[in-house]
């Protein structure tokens, strides 16, 4: 573990006070934003561990001094919630629902991850429950700046919310969108996720910070909607063909997707797509035991 050093991340002034903390690919490799107004701030995410969320205070340290008054959690995975603590004096902020997911958290999560990726750090990682949670939006103020937090539902996780700032023209996505990378909706829904990404797609915006990936446009979201379409397309072929989902996975040809790597996404992708053509509700809880070892063998 003393080995393990956080990635040099990219450190981007997107507009006068909103900053982008961009972490290269990598599984638990998230973006995280930040948000400085005249009283005080507002962070994006936390990250996986301690040297990485040490790195990214070191940025903010740099550019204000000013206290973090919220810090909003996008989703529930652990790369965007881990190091909540390490933000003590902000109020933690999601959706009700996320909250709801954070706190029935599997407690052996973290030492399961451990396990798939025994090459990551989790070094003071931890699951702490959100102080403050919303539905469908909350609006937050810094002086004439709106910071808009809307939660989009189930997509890429089961409750997905997107921070949206109609001034400066610039939205951060969360996982919704995730440039240069397949998606993962092990826990999420893909035609709501299709959906959520016309959403995004419609929204007057001149930057789009993925969750993973680097700042994008307007063009990656509908990149995006593509990949799902041909993971959807694909995956009935196979399932009409009464193939498993894993056979599915190892089958299917994704076409110039397959430049993105991470092709082992395709199991958690071809499961969801099978409880889906199987009419189970949306982001129906799939057997992680079942996926997640074959997905992580591949890796
Ligand atoms: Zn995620």
């Amino acid at each position: 573990m003393s080995e393990y050093k956080a990635p040099i991340a990219e450190w981007k002034e997107l507009s006068p006070g909103v900053y982008a903390y961009l972490q290269p690919r990598g599984w638990f490799q998230n973006n995280t934003g930040l948000i400085v107004g005249a009283k005080g701030a507002i962070v994006v995410d936390s990250l996986t561990n301690k040297p990485m969320v040490e790195s990214f205070i070191k940025k903010i340290k740099e550019v204000t001094d000013k206290p973090i008054h919220f810090l909003i959690n996008t989703h529930t995975h652990g790369d965007h919630i881990y190091t909540n603590h390490f933000f003590p004096e902000a109020t933690v902020i999601c959706s009700a629902r996320a909250r709801e997911i954070t706190k029935k958290a599997d407690p052996h999560e973290i030492e399961l991850m451990k396990q798939f990726f025994p090459d990551m750090s989790f070094e003071e990682a931890r699951v702490t429950p959100q102080d403050m949670t919303f539905e469908k939006k909350l609006v937050i103020y810094q002086e004439d700046r709106e910071v808009q937090l809307i939660d989009l539902g189930p997509g890429h996780s089961q409750s997905d919310t997107i921070v949206y700032l109609p001034k400066e023209k610039i939205v951060f996505c969360g996982d919704l969108l995730m440039t240069g990378s397949p998606q993962q909706t092990m826990s999420g829904c893909i035609h709501l996720l299709m959906q959520n990404l016309d959403f995004l797609a419609s929204l007057d915006v001149k930057m789009y910070v993925p969750g993973h990936g680097p700042i994008s446009k307007r063009d990656d979201v509908y990149v995006m909607r593509e990949y799902l379409v041909v993971v959807r397309e694909e995956s009935r072929k196979c399932f009409d063909k009464g193939m498993t989902f894993d056979e599915a996975a190892e089958t299917i040809d994704i076409g110039k997707f397959k430049d993105w790597g991470f092709t082992e996404l395709l199991y958690a992708n071809c499961a969801r797509a099978y409880s889906e053509f199987k009419g189970e509700e949306p982001a129906a809880e799939l057997n992680i035991m079942e996926i997640a070892p074959k997905m992580f063998a591949k890796k």
